[in-house]
């Protein structure tokens, strides 16, 4: 086999990432054997980051944007080997998406009111210390978009990542600190422990100098923030349907909707995990996903080789399957598929286990059903409550409306590929904690900040 460029190229990136994960403790900054001993730094850490100008951190935060372009492809790259979910590509886009799009001290903005009996003003000031849970399935995209938004905010923080995301979580911390000292910042403004474990999570969610506590994960984690006695910020889980209805331009709907789904082998919490469609446009927009998209159509026996796969006995996801791409996961079922098969379709009821179960895995049911209302009844009863992601194609107004209201959501995508809602081929900006459960919707700086009044009386109004 004759090796090329590209191919020594990705090899010596492999083996890198390799190397990294060997050893990812030594020599690294932020990161302890003891929690209370990160914490310490952390509080530490915090006090110098209190007293910095704006303009201070947001020199820290511009290096830690460099730092994580430049390490992208190594980032990406540990990701999925730690891991073993997503691919490389798309995570290098994703940590490209946080270094550039994440906001930083310009979300931080003060409220003024001035009159007759003087001013006052809203400002927004550090919570100080913030112990932050991360997910396996974007774990240094998470930490990055974390610690941009905590630190331009003023604060420090602690992570207790999720254990087999260890190494690829301290590489990252390590790069965040390695960038705020080159910005004149100090160390440990991002810490963590070399073994995470639901221990060293108990001893930060009770530590007294940590007052706010961010999880990103599964509903588990969410209601463990939630019960602390703190003020907890809880990103939670999905299962967003994308409902198509009559007026969708049916051909660009498959080809959005297969690639929201398969975007990071359907890593992404927000991503397209059921369609429901109307009876009209059903037959259609399955055509198109077969014969333009890559899609691999399941039979009944194959579905049911999926369902023993993917789902355990007792109903638990298979986590070896989680985040695998299509042809990986119709190989661990006995199915050889080509190597153009991106996604895995088929048509099913809404209680099938492969549609309603938040699976992030690229296999996309689709659910027929009569009309619009029908779909939205059926939307609203797949996203399972969580108010967390959903999408719809339409070009009818009133129907978008309606199925927004419904289905009361933190994301909607009208048109488009899920990923849009992140600023990827949409407006705004990205962030990885979309905090479904408590409100926040997608996080920045401002959500991680607190509010404080000050008012001069019967002074400083110069009107
Ligand atoms: P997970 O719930 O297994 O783990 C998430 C984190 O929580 C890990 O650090 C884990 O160690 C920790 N954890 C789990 N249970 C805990 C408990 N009882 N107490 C303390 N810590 C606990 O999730 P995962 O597999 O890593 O990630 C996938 C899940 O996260 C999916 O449900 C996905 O939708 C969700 N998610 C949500 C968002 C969002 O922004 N809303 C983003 C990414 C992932």
């Amino acid at each position: 086999m004759a090796v090329d460029e590209s191919m020594v190229h990705d090899i010596v990136q492999q083996v890198m990432a390799n190397m990294q994960i060997a050893s990812p403790a030594a020599g690294m900054h932020g990161v302890f054997q003891d929690m209370n001993d990160a914490i310490d730094a952390s509080v530490k850490a915090q006090k110098i980051v209190r007293g910095l100008s704006m303009d201070q951190r947001e020199k820290i935060v511009s290096s830690i944007r460099k730092r994580v372009h430049e390490k992208a492809e190594i980032l990406a790259n540990m990701g999925v080997n730690e891991t073993g979910m997503g691919n490389v590509g798309d995570k290098i886009l994703k940590h490209h998406l946080t270094a550039d799009k994440t906001p930083g001290t310009e979300d931080i903005k003060t409220i003024a009111w001035s009159g007759d009996r003087g001013l006052t003003l809203v400002e927004m000031g550090p919570f100080g210390v913030i112990g932050a849970i991360t997910p396996a399935t974007n774990p240094s995209e998470t930490v990055i978009c974390n610690s941009i938004g905590m630190i331009a905010g003023g604060n420090t923080v602690v992570f207790n990542p999720h254990p087999n995301a260890k190494k690829t979580t301290i590489y990252t911390i390590n790069l965040i600190n390695e960038a705020s000292m080159e910005a004149g910042g100090p160390d440990n403004v991002a810490v963590t422990v070399e073994i995470p474990t639901m221990e060293t999570s108990s001893i930060m969610m009770k530590h007294p100098s940590i007052p706010l506590l961010v999880a990103t994960g599964g509903p588990g984690v969410v209601t463990a923030v939630l019960s602390s006695g703190k003020r907890a910020i809880g990103a939670g889980a999905g299962n967003p349907p994308v409902l198509v209805d009559e007026t969708a331009d049916v051909r660009k709907a498959a080809r959005d909707i297969v690639n929201g789904c398969t975007f990071d082998n359907n890593l992404p919490c927000i991503a397209e995990k059921e369609i429901v469609a109307v009876d009209k446009i059903a037959d259609e927009l399955m055509h198109y996903m077969i014969t333009e998209n890559g899609c691999y159509l399941a039979d009944k026996a194959v579905q049911d080789k999926l369902v023993q796969t993917v789902i355990t006995p007792k109903g638990a996801l298979n986590r070896k399957c989680v985040g695998r791409s299509a042809r990986e996961l119709l190989r661990m079922a006995g199915v050889e598929a080509g190597p153009d098969i991106r996604c895995i379709v088929f048509e099913g009821p809404k209680e099938h286990p492969l549609i309603a179960t938040e699976l992030m895995m690229p296999i996309l049911g689709m659910v027929r059903v009569a009309d619009f209302e029908e779909g939205v009844q059926t939307s609203v009863w797949l996203e399972h409550g969580n108010r967390h992601s959903a999408h719809i194609h339409s070009k009818n107004v009133d129907n978008i409306t309606r199925y927004a209201r419904e289905i009361d959501t933190a994301i909607l995508v009208k048109n488009g590929p899920s990923y849009a809602a992140l600023g990827y081929g949409g407006e705004g900006y990205c962030t990885f904690t979309i905090a479904s459960r408590t409100g926040e919707g997608l996080t920045s700086a401002q959500t991680f900040t607190k509010r404080r009044r000050c008012t001069m009386s019967d002074s400083l109004c110069i009107r």
